[in-house]
């Protein structure tokens, strides 16, 4: 666990820290007040500790919706990260969770700009294995096959 102090010391190494929310709840499932207290808040200790504004969130789990990017917008976050970004909206921009960076290989392979090329390979084989157009190709092979 990082404390403040080595918090600031990164943050002035040019490591940037951003708000995450205050208790990482699944923001789809809690009430509008609650979204803004988890945004506003979070951004409030981040301002007292390091000094600066938090101008860009993370959404926890990649999970949002349009209320949530409204709440981001009148609180004055400039930008967002999601997991499968749409590139031309500031509120849905590529992130790479920590989780796939838990090998050297990955991490180095992220330093060297490898990362986007594996991370789409894999959303596609996510997408293709839990899709129903799958599913019906191999329905058809087997038709075709018996
Ligand atoms: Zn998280």
């Amino acid at each position: 666990m990082l404390t403040w102090e080595m918090i600031r010391e990164m943050d002035r190494s040019k490591i940037d820290f951003q708000s995450h929310t205050a208790t990482h709840p699944h923001l789809l499932q809690i009430s509008y007040e609650r979204i803004k207290y988890e945004i506003i808040s979070s951004r409030a200790v981040i301002e007292e500790h390091l000094g600066k504004r938090s101008n860009i969130f993370c959404y926890p789990y990649a999970e949002y919706d349009e209320r949530i990017i409204n709440v981001l917008k009148g609180e004055g976050v400039i930008a967002a990260t999601a997991e499968h970004p749409d590139k031309e909206n500031l509120y849905e921009i590529r992130r790479v969770s920590s989780a796939h960076l838990a090998t050297d290989l990955a991490f180095k392979t992220a330093l060297a700009g490898g990362f986007p090329l594996f991370y789409s390979c894999k959303y596609l084989a996510e997408k293709l294995w839990s899709s129903r157009s799958y599913n019906n190709i191999s329905c058809s092979r087997e038709k075709e096959a018996g």
